[in-house]
C-alpha cells in the first residue's frame, strides 16, 4: 500500500479544532479528513458518512472483535469513537494526506503507530473559563455533558507535553496562519 503522511489535531471538547481542522482542508493540499467511527446518535445537521460513520453499539463491538480499528476510545460512557483501517488506506490509495480530529488518547496512539509519519498537534484553549464558555454557547450538550466535557479536558491537559507541537487556540485567526504552517512545512518535509 502506498503510504501518506496523518496530521493529527487533538484536544479538549470546546478548544475549537474541528474550526482549525476545516481551516486547513480550505487549503489547496492533497489532504483528506479521516472520518471517524462513534456509537454516539448523530446531532441535527450531521450527515452519515461525512462528519461521523454513525453505528449502533453492537455493530462497533463487533468491529472492535475484528480488529478493524487502528485505534478507539470509549471517549465519554457508553460512546465509542475509533478510527477504521480501512479509512486511513482509502485515502492513502487516493494520494492523500490524513488529517483527524480525535481526542487526545487517540492522537497519542495513532502517533505511536505511525511515528514517522505524524504530526500530531495538541489544540490548547486559553484556559478553563474559556472552554466551558465554548462548550455552553454551542448548545449541543446537557449541563451533565458539559461537566464530563470540562472533567475530562482538565485530565487531557496534562498530555500537551507529549505531542510533537502545541497551538494556543486565542485569537482564531493566529491559530489558523499557525497551524496552516506548521502543516505545509511538515508536508513538504
Ligand atoms: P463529539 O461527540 O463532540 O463529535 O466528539 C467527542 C470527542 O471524540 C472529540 O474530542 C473528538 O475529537 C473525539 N473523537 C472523534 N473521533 C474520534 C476517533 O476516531 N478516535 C478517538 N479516540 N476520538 C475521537
Amino acid at each position: 500500500m502506498k503510504k501518506g503522511k496523518l496530521i493529527v489535531f487533538s484536544a479538549p471538547s470546546g478548544s475549537g479544532k474541528t474550526t482549525l481542522v476545516n481551516a486547513l482542508l480550505q487549503k489547496n493540499l492533497p489532504l483528506s479528513f479521516s472520518i471517524s467511527a462513534t456509537s454516539r446518535k448523530p446531532r441535527a445537521g450531521e450527515v452519515d458518512g461525512k462528519d461521523y460513520y454513525f453505528l449502533g453499539s453492537e455493530d462497533f463491538k463487533n468491529k472492535i472483535d475484528r480488529e478493524e480499528f487502528v485505534e478507539f476510545e470509549e471517549v465519554y460512557a457508553d460512546k465509542y469513537y475509533g478510527t477504521l483501517k480501512s479509512e486511513i488506506e482509502r485515502n492513502w490509495e487516493a494520494g492523500k494526506h490524513v488529517i483527524f480530529d480525535i481526542d487526545v488518547m487517540g492522537g497519542l496512539n495513532i502517533k505511536s503507530q505511525y511515528p514517522q509519519e505524524t504530526l500530531a498537534l495538541f489544540i490548547q484553549p486559553p484556559n478553563k473559563a474559556v472552554l466551558e464558555e465554548r462548550l455552553r454557547s454551542r448548545g449541543t450538550e446537557s449541563e451533565a455533558e458539559i461537566q464530563e466535557r470540562v472533567a475530562k479536558a482538565e485530565k487531557e491537559l496534562n498530555a500537551a507535553p507529549k505531542f510533537d507541537s502545541i497551538v494556543i487556540n486565542d485569537d482564531l485567526d493566529l491559530a489558523i496562519k499557525e497551524v496552516c504552517e506548521k502543516a505545509e512545512h511538515f508536508l513538504k518535509s
